[in-house]
């Protein structure tokens, strides 16, 4: 971990959250605000458990939106839900869903990268939902910082496609993508990228990771939403599934490191070599030389508590 100059991430759920939030609110109707779209698309949502609706109500839930009971609610599998809201038939789900109850789907606006959900009122369009999946907090300071740690390159592998996956990609300062991946595809990379001499440490945590962590020099797996294969096969697990404490590990092994080297250098080097070369020369006696001999023991373990005592940022 110490020597690691390469990163590579897996993208869903190692640098994304790993499940669609709403990124965006488009009201297609004048006198239809953001607030009113989210507050038909939510109330109607709210008895389904589908996870998009789930999601829909919670950005309601942080926007502090007070939600209507809604009647008459109805879950139509693969398309969406059909509500009475506010004595109004609400639509919300998928394009099919408005063709099915004669309502021309809205032309997209923007751009589209994630799942688009069409909200309508009264037998018309009123606003469309953008969900798509969103960067992790704190897993741009973590790049950030591994980077100021000596990491030359950081690489994002996906299964993903290549416009969603440049977006994270840029929004954290990943300087390369591999993108539509096939699970053997991230070892037959994590391969090349050690082929062009680069020492590398893998995060992920899927179970089509586990080949690419066990192959990596440092296998890095998300402790708490990793799967077990992930876990099993990584050399470090994340408890917490924090970013930032990549950086710590690197931190602290790169501290570790130095002390083994500093031991090397003062105890074997320095001492041994001294005394060895004092003892040839008659400079010592059999005495002197046994207490020379424990010397550099006590120097390394000496050297060695104070990995106790110092302070790397992130960590206990
Ligand atoms: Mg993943």
């Amino acid at each position: 971990m110490a020597k690691v100059d390469l990163l590579v991430f897996d993208k869903t759920s190692t640098l994304t959250v790993g499940k669609p939030e709403v990124v965006a609110v488009w009201p297609l109707v004048p006198g239809f605000s953001e607030a009113d779209v989210l507050h038909l698309a939510a109330s109607a949502d709210r008895r389904s458990s589908h996870p998009l609706a789930q999601s829909v109500v919670a950005f309601a839930a942080r926007h502090q939106l007070v939600l209507s009971e809604p009647t008459d609610f109805e879950v139509l599998q693969g398309r969406g839900v059909r509500a009475i809201v506010d004595g109004t038939t609400v639509l919300v789900g998928n394009a099919k869903l408005l063709t099915e109850y004669g309502v021309e789907p809205p032309r997209s606006i923007g751009e589209y990268e994630g799942i688009t959900i069409f909200v309508a009122a009264g037998g018309k369009p009123v606003g469309v939902l953008d969900l798509a999946d969103t960067v992790q907090p704190g897993a741009k300071d973590a790049i950030a910082r591994l980077k100021a740690s000596g990491i030359h390159k950081v690489v994002m592998l996906t299964g993903d496609n290549r416009r969603v996956a440049q977006r994270v990609a840029n929004d954290l300062g990943v300087d390369e993508v591999e993108a539509d991946l096939l699970p053997e595809q991230k070892v037959e990379a994590v391969t090349r990228l050690q082929a062009h001499g680069y020492r590398l440490a893998m995060v992920g945590d899927g179970i089509n990771d586990a080949p690419a962590l066990v192959k990596a020099d440092v296998g890095i797996a998300m402790g708490a939403r990793g799967t077990q294969a992930a876990l099993e096969a990584a050399d470090i697990a994340l408890m917490t599934d924090d970013l930032s404490k990549i950086a710590t590990a690197r931190a602290l092994a790169r501290r570790s490191y130095r002390t083994i080297q500093e031991n090397l250098f003062a105890g074997v080097g320095v001492v041994h070599v001294l005394g060895i070369n004092a003892a040839l020369l008659g400079w010592i006696g059999p005495i002197q030389a046994a207490i020379l001999h424990l010397g550099p023991d006590i120097l390394v373990f000496l050297n060695s508590v104070k990995l106790l005592r110092i302070r790397v940022e992130g960590a206990i």
